[in-house]
């Protein structure tokens, strides 16, 4: 019997078949754990980065479902952490109903790495300051602090053969260097940050936007290449870069737009609620 009713389950399949009109198709759960993590380690990878790693004992029999697994981090708004109820697909329909005083802030992030054998997730925030919820609490957090997880899925999901183009900016570079650690062809890659200080050790061609649009930087270099075919692309970042660069392959390069995965990961100028 599943958890959910069946008018959660026929909207999630009707949302997901709107989707793949528009978009290459993601890898997809079927049921969203949620459970309450702690945090153990906080590591300093830049000025702009931090890695957290968390544990949780139900992190020891979770699965990804690919490189890029995301999640829903559940933040608590007052004293204590109050999970939401575990019975509804959309987790947002789930947060709306709880009482304003106790209901968590919930930002998404990616599963940088996951060692199951000793229960364990990291995760690489960009702090930007004190602007939302997310960096607020990435840049306090300290051994011992806890945060809800709710189980998201990923994105890559490229045919087993043929050229790929990869494209994301800071926020994105933790998925990215995931689908690095596991593909083996060669790619076209492209990375789009403000400037040199968020340059990591990835092989890429690395652009920097400085005080432009985003996105502005990445579709420039990806303009300016001769590609020979893009048999499957994913871009991902701030929304002008993910749609700028899905337009530019679709209407420009004549690419396929089902065989585009793109997610605004992040939006200047509002919050990712
Ligand atoms: C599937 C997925 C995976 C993601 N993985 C990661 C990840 O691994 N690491 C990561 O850091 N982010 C990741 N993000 C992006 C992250 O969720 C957003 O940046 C989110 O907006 C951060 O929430 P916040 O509370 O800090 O800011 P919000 O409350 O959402 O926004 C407040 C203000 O900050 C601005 N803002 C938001 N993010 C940034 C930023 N990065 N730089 C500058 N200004 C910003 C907004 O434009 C807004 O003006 C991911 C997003 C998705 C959808």
């Amino acid at each position: 019997m599943s958890r959910y009713s069946a008018f959660d389950r026929f909207t999630l399949k009707a949302a997901t078949k709107a989707a793949e009109m528009l978009m290459a198709p993601a890898n997809r759960r079927e049921v969203f754990d949620q459970f309450v993590m702690t945090v153990t380690a906080v590591t300093e990878l830049s000025e702009h980065m931090r890695r957290i790693t968390f544990h949780a004992p139900e992190l020891a029999s979770f699965a990804v479902t690919g490189p890029d697994e995301y999640f829903g981090l559940l933040m608590a708004t007052g004293r204590d952490l109050v999970m939401p109820p575990d019975d509804r697909i959309n987790v947002r329909s789930s947060l709306r109903a709880m009482p304003e005083e106790t209901r968590p802030d919930l930002r998404w992030y990616t599963v940088r790495a996951h060692r199951p054998e000793v229960s364990e997730i990291d995760v690489d925030f960009v702090v930007h300051g004190d602007a939302g919820p997310g960096t607020r609490w990435a840049r306090r957090a300290i051994a011992g602090d806890q945060a809800g997880f709710r189980a998201g899925g990923s994105a890559y999901r490229p045919p087993t053969e043929g050229s790929v183009l990869l494209a994301a900016d800071e926020t994105a570079l933790p998925a990215l260097a995931a689908i690095l650690e596991v593909e083996t062809r060669p790619m076209h890659v492209y990375v789009e940050v403000p400037d040199e200080s968020y340059k990591i050790d990835l092989e890429a061609e690395w652009v920097f936007r400085g005080s432009d649009e985003p996105g502005s930087a990445a579709l420039k270099a990806i303009r300016g290449r001769t590609l020979s075919t893009v048999e499957y692309a994913w871009v991902c970042g701030e929304s002008g870069l993910a749609s700028g660069v899905r337009r530019h392959l679709v209407k420009d390069r004549g690419v396929d737009r089902k065989t585009i995965m793109f997610s605004g990961y992040w939006k200047a100028g509002s919050a990712r609620t």
